[in-house]
């Protein structure tokens, strides 16, 4: 006979199967997932919500991606790259609002002139800070080398999302070349490990072709590589992307919102101790999305503090919201957010992944 809901959910390990189960979980189910996800997280990581001050720093990428509104190919893009002392004067704002930590995230670029950009970013932040800000870089794909020297000039997190674990479906979102690849995508979060970053992957949920089982493994996958932080969300089409062209085959926004939530929910019980972030795709949908995920399972949010001028041109995808905020607006804002969402704001602290300090 096959298992209740309630039964898998008394389960210590969940199988490809009850994953698929749990993400197709409706009324009473579903109701119980979340239950169950929240009361994890306050037993595990609290109900302490983290701040990132975002900043979407430069929308110039080298890269393709077929979904993504700033690729190299689309033209209609204003192209920009913020000068590094407007980049700083938002580390200072993140610094003395008391956001615990900081993300520099951008189209990615590799060249040297680059590389050794961000490294003096990096040393210059610790040092406005009195090494006081947490510092998340989100910056591609890169040789070890280079992350290596990021960590040393004082970044001690990364995010790169695998976008899928489907090696099949990975390369029917992207071009078909080596600048694209799922191998060097895996190697880059296996080098990230080995220098030691908390590193942080995720998925987009709700893609063209992904099925149930793509995303059930997709969290496997994250268990199997043992990951500290997960950023995952809804996949929103922008019309100046190939990938518009399959428009007509998705799930509708709302039922991308509501799997985005269950991804979450499923993954706070498989890996209880880690950080997960409530995506800004999740507010697109719903404006109460991100307190919605808050509520469930994640614990970091990312308030954009990109300078308002340049935020309308870093679309990665349509009705991207607080694009036109300045910095404090968004802090007040998110403030009410997370009060509504029963949680607390965990000012001052880099709120490290408690998964990573458990394993080190
Ligand atoms: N360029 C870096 C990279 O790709 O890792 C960092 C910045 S990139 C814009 C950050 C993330 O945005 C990607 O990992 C991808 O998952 C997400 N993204 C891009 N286009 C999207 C879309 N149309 N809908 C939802 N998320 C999208
Ligand atoms: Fe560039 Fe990242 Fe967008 Fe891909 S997802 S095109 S790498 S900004």
């Amino acid at each position: 006979m096959e298992k209740t809901i309630d039964q898998i959910l008394q389960q210590d390990q969940f199988t490809k199967n009850d994953i698929v189960r749990l993400l197709k979980s409706e009324g009473k189910d579903e109701k119980a997932l979340f239950a169950k996800s929240s009361e994890i997280k306050l037993k595990y990581v609290g109900n302490n919500v983290y701040f990132r001050g975002l900043v979407e720093f430069s929308n110039i990428c080298k890269k393709d991606c077929l979904y993504c509104g700033i690729r190299a190919s689309n033209s209609k893009v204003n192209r920009y790259d913020i000068a590094d002392a407007e980049i700083v004067k938002a580390a200072k704002f993140a610094h003395e609002h008391r956001y615990g930590s900081f993300i520099l995230q951008s189209g990615e670029r590799a060249d040297k002139q680059f590389i050794g950009r961000i490294e003096n970013l990096l040393k210059e932040i610790k040092k406005i800070s009195n090494n006081e800000l947490g510092i998340t870089i989100s910056l591609g794909e890169q040789t070890k080398e280079t992350y290596q020297r990021w960590f040393n000039a004082g970044a001690h997190r990364y995010l790169l999302r695998i976008e899928s674990s489907n090696k099949e479906l990975y390369n029917k979102i992207h071009p078909n070349n080596k600048e694209h690849s799922h191998e060097t995508r895996l190697e880059c979060l296996k080098f990230l490990q080995e220098i030691g970053y908390q590193t942080g992957t995720g998925v987009m949920i709700g893609l063209p072709f992904q099925t149930y089982d793509d995303l059930a493994n997709d969290l496997l996958f994250m268990q199997k590589i043992d990951i500290d932080m997960v950023g995952m969300g809804p996949f929103i089409e922008h019309d100046q992307t190939p990938m518009y062209q399959y428009k007509d085959q998705l799930m509708s926004l709302k039922d991308r919102f509501r799997l985005s939530l269950k991804m979450i929910s499923v993954l706070r019980i498989m890996m209880k101790d880690i950080n997960i972030a409530s995506s800004t795709a999740l507010q697109a949908i719903d404006p109460l999305g991100r307190e919605k995920a808050i509520r469930i399972g994640a614990n970091v949010i990312m308030p954009n503090i990109t300078p308002t001028t340049e935020r309308a041109n870093y679309l990665l995808y349509q009705n991207k919201p607080c694009i036109d905020e300045g910095a404090d607006d968004c802090t007040n804002c998110m403030e009410a957010r997370i009060n509504m969402a029963d949680g607390e704001i965990g000012y001052g602290e880099w709120g490290d992944s408690k998964h990573y300090k458990n394993k080190h």
